[in-house]
């Protein structure tokens, strides 16, 4: 398998399978229909036997729940992560306000469909080459870890526990890649930005590594603090990066506002990182 090969597989996906743009059915507003969610991806490659996997399995880091690429699937020897970034349409919709835009709840909740049908595309097309591929986004493995701790009440009362991990983080992969750091916001700025989607695919094939682990998880941040000042909820702050438990809970209140989707996002736009790698 080529790395140029899986490029073009996620391009020609993106361009023509449809799912890429929002259904008429599904549009929130009849002009919504059609909208197209996603640009073009940028992809990493990363050795499933990369020491950096070993290194989230660190306490403080992930920890001992995030499985190596080999747990995942036996005889891996390859990882790749995606990031597809938020198109112009969807990016310029949220700038503002506090509520989530229309268009950025799709994205948000269509694109993730579109993720998912892409990835199981993904393990199809390496199946029919002869070699075995896996998502673990959509792997009846895949699991959020709860923390006991700390228990929200949602809007009926009943206990709503927050998760912040999960047993495969795309961002951790997507850093591993060398698709980017980490930005104060806890986004993933790659170089065609923060705002957008990510997925990955562990398998057997071959692919020659990228071996660009960044040293800095924070290198392509300015930190600037911008993201801080947009956060409707005060969850970001220079002093003390940004706060889990106030960002959930706020994105879950757009839930019951925006049911069925959710969303927030404005860290993201009207930023100096989202559509690329800001100048410090
Ligand atoms: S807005 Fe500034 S501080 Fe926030 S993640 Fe982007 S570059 Fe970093
Ligand atoms: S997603 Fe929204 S609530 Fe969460 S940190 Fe970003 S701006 Fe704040």
């Amino acid at each position: 398998m080529k790395k140029q090969d899986v490029i073009n597989f996620i391009e020609d996906f993106r361009q023509n399978s449809g799912w890429n743009r929002v259904s008429e059915e599904k549009a929130i507003r009849p002009d919504l229909s059609g909208l197209e969610m996603f640009d073009a991806a940028v992809c990493g490659f990363a050795a499933a036997s990369d020491p950096a996997f070993l290194k989230l399995r660190e306490s403080g880091v992930i920890g001992p729940h995030h499985p190596l690429p080999a747990d995942w699937l036996e005889g891996a020897r390859s990882v790749f992560s995606f990031f597809l970034p938020f198109s112009r349409s969807v990016r310029a919709s949220n700038a503002g306000g506090d509520d989530p835009s229309p268009e950025w709840l799709h994205a948000r909740i269509e694109g993730q469909d579109f993720i998912n049908r892409l990835s199981r595309a993904l393990e199809e097309w390496a199946a029919g080459q002869g070699r075995r591929a896996l998502a673990p986004a959509v792997n009846p493995k895949f699991a959020f870890c709860y923390n006991d701790n700390q228990v929200f009440m949602d809007d009926r009362g009943a206990p709503w526990p927050v998760s912040f991990t999960s047993n495969w983080s795309e961002r951790h992969a997507a850093f591993v890649c060398g698709l980017g750091t980490f930005g104060l916001s806890k986004g993933f700025i790659t170089r065609k930005g923060i705002a957008g989607r990510f997925g990955s695919i562990i398998t057997d094939a071959l692919i020659e590594p990228d071996n660009a682990v960044p040293d800095n998880i924070y290198g392509n941040c300015s930190m600037c603090g911008r993201c801080a000042e947009l956060c409707p909820v005060n969850a970001i702050s220079l002093e003390k990066g940004k706060d889990h438990a106030i960002c959930n809970e706020y994105v879950r209140l757009t839930g019951v506002k925006f049911s069925p989707r959710y969303g927030c996002g404005k860290c993201q736009v009207g930023v100096p990182c989202e559509f690329e790698i800001p100048r410090r």
